[in-house]
């Protein structure tokens, strides 16, 4: 690296966030509100990352791993469907197997109920603090009350007794299933060819969730917060009271550092020896802009693992877990195919100026993020790993990231979001 200028040595910021996703942005409300102050750096507008294209789900009963007892059965079938929710790109195979191998070890009732409870502890009170976020912006109907209807074609397969629907309801989900009548009642515009539903109600969605990330970035910015757009290089500790952190435009000093970087996350932090198994779960979603087709729920065709829901912006339909490298470009295959599976879950769709979006899911083996101040590195914490559920984690992740890097005491039992339990 060239050399470089550090700025603002006197007015260096008590935390610097590094990626303004979700995660990054309700960090750092949760940080404002304490009054700390905070510097976001992200080399894109804030919210455009996997936090704009994602499905909207915001549900507290989303508590349930990939790593169900069984999938792996399943895994070959999917990836060998051109239309299934699983596919490998075959050159990177196996840079992903060390992961794969602990995601299925991860595949028993214990572990998944283990998870369940991590799982448990972030998206609790999600509804609510989304709200509490949104108070004030002008834009509180960002956020809907909803259900998430799981469609199944056949009637039998919609067991209200299985593990992962048993689990939701021992921690108080309220679940029923409905006939094929009452699903039409609910949602007349999904196709026929569902037979029956588990409707998990007390949720909620996202109307836009790219609008929830700009609306909640302005809110930090109102609140104190400083956004840079510059690309983050390196992270390098100056001494026991200072980080300094390089980007394309300079270098920037701070006591405290979160590094809330999505899949990018790793990256930043291999200079300082972690082994972390982060791994980018690319997923599509395609958007029907002019649909007059509307989905007044999150729904999910369970059997092709896709979700639809009626946004702002058009009804989308989002899905598909692509193991790849993060740089590769998007594969046209899988926007044809979510088309295709998009028209055949909502048949009047209409494909006028679709829009195609591919981001990357930051997941680990275990479906849970690293929460808190990384090993050896004082003042250096991390908040990334969301996976499948960051939306709905975002706001609870930043509330007790919050708590931790102001040194507050939490009851909660949150060694599990340590990144030494890779070790
Ligand atoms: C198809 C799909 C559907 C999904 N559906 C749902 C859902 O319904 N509900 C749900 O809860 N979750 C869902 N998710 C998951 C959710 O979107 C993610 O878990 C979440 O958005 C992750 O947020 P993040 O802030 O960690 O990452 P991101 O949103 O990716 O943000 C990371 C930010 O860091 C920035 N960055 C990275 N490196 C650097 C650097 N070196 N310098 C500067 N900036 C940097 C990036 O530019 C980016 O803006 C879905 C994901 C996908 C792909």
């Amino acid at each position: 690296m060239g050399e470089v200028v550090s700025k603002d040595l006197k007015t260096a910021p008590d935390v610097t966030i590094i990626g303004a996703g979700i995660i990054g942005i309700c960090s750092a409300l949760s940080l404002l509100e304490k009054g700390v102050s905070v510097r976001i750096i992200d080399r894109n507008p804030p919210g455009s990352g996997a936090s704009h294209g994602n499905a909207g789900i915001i549900s507290p009963w989303s508590l349930i791993p990939q790593s169900l007892p069984g999938t792996w059965k399943n895994i070959p079938r999917w990836v060998l469907d051109p239309d299934g929710p699983v596919s490998f790109k075959f050159a990177h195979l196996f840079r992903t197997l060390p992961w794969a191998v602990q995601f299925i070890k991860n595949m028993t009732e214990n572990d998944t109920r283990r998870i369940s409870d991590a799982m448990e502890i972030l998206t609790s009170g999600s509804v609510e603090l989304y709200r509490h976020h949104l108070a004030g912006t002008g834009h509180e109907d960002l956020v809907a009350d909803s259900y998430y209807v799981h469609a199944f074609r056949q009637s039998e397969r919609a067991n209200i007794n299985g593990l992962d629907y048993r689990i939701r309801r021992e921690k108080g989900a309220d679940i029923t299933k409905v006939d094929a009548g009452e699903l039409s009642d609910l949602e007349p515009d999904l196709s026929k060819e569902f037979k029956a539903a588990l409707i998990i109600k007390g949720q909620a969605r996202a109307i836009s969730p790219g609008k929830i990330g700009e609306v909640l970035s302005q809110k930090a910015m109102r609140m104190g917060a400083e956004f840079l757009q510059e690309d983050v290089k390196d992270i390098r500790k100056v001494d026991d009271e200072m980080w300094e952190i390089f980007t394309n435009n300079g270098a920037y000093k701070s006591p405290k550092v979160l590094v809330a970087s999505g899949v990018w996350s790793t990256n930043l932090l291999k200079s300082f020896g972690y082994k972390l198994p982060l791994i980018a779960e690319r997923g599509y979603h395609v958007q029907f802009p002019k649909a007059s087709a509307q989905l007044n729920h999150s729904v999910m065709d369970v059997d092709r693992k896709i979700v639809g829901s009626s946004m702002s912006e058009g009804l989308r339909v989002a899905g598909t877990s692509e193991f790849a490298s993060i740089d590769a470009p998007p594969n046209r295959r899988r926007f044809e195919s979510l088309k295709k599976l998009a028209k055949r879950m909502v048949p009047s769709i209409e494909f006028e100026d679709t829009i195609e979006w591919m981001g990357h899911r930051p997941s680990f083996p275990d479906n849970i993020p690293v929460l808190g101040e990384l090993p050896d590195h004082k003042g250096l914490y991390g908040a990334f790993g969301h996976s499948h559920y960051g939306l709905m984690m975002a706001p609870k992740s930043g509330h007790i990231i919050a708590n931790m890097m102001v040194g507050e005491h939490s009851n909660l039992d949150l060694s599990v979001f340590a990144a030494d339990r890779f070790k």
